[in-house]
């Protein structure tokens, strides 16, 4: 965001116009933390950066069953979706060794999980998702900062080998994943954490 040098842990600002992320600062993620506290309905020129929230939630008992991810129709077993503010809807992506790849989603179906999952109704727009991940025998659903789609995304850029990806991409998924469940707070489907694991969020 600016040329201050950064340290290795550091927030990330979500540009809304060209949708891109930037290395953000600590003073420049204070500067970028008021205007997502007190949101004006209208954003101006002061609106094009909102920083990336930095909490963590594994949702426990969440309600998506085999036929509703069925319908999502998804080639990998790993997603997020978050809400487009400036479109007026929820998308919805996958990695995959190319990038990240958009799917469409029926607006009903986001309803109907969100009236199943009331926890949904939580996520800050643009700069939350609900990250899924069914690789292996998980079923895992969780709130993460899109920074945190974005590094899994990468992973699997980084570490792709062949058609099937090779034991190293999965392994480092397996880590991203391990890494995630230390580092979040477990939530219940109505929003209330029931404890922390491992920090101090
Ligand atoms: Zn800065």
């Amino acid at each position: 965001m600016c040329a201050a040098p950064l340290d290795a842990p550091h927030r990330h600002l979500l540009d809304l116009a060209a949708r891109e992320l930037r290395c953000a600062c600590r003073p420049c993620s204070v500067l970028f933390a008021q205007p997502r506290e007190a949101p004006s309905a209208e954003e101006g020129g002061g609106g094009r950066y909102r920083l990336v929230p930095d909490r963590r939630w594994l949702l426990d008992d969440f309600d998506l069953d085999d036929a509703t991810w069925d319908e999502l129709g998804i080639p990998v077993r790993m997603a997020f979706l978050f809400h487009d503010a400036a479109a007026g809807r929820t998308a919805l992506f996958y990695p995959s060794p190319g990038g990240p790849v958009e799917s469409p989603l029926e607006p009903a179906l986001w309803r109907r999980l969100e009236e199943a999952n009331p926890v949904l109704r939580r996520l800050t727009p643009d700069v939350e998702a609900l990250l899924v991940n069914r690789t292996g025998a998980a079923a895992e659903h969780w709130i993460v900062p899109v920074d945190d789609c974005y590094r899994l995304v990468g992973l699997l850029r980084t570490h792709w080998k062949g058609l099937a990806g090779g034991p190293r991409v999965w392994d480092a998924v397996g880590g991203f994943f391990t890494e995630l469940r230390q580092g979040s707070a477990i939530v219940t489907p109505a929003g209330h954490p029931t404890h922390i694991r491992g920090g101090t969020r």
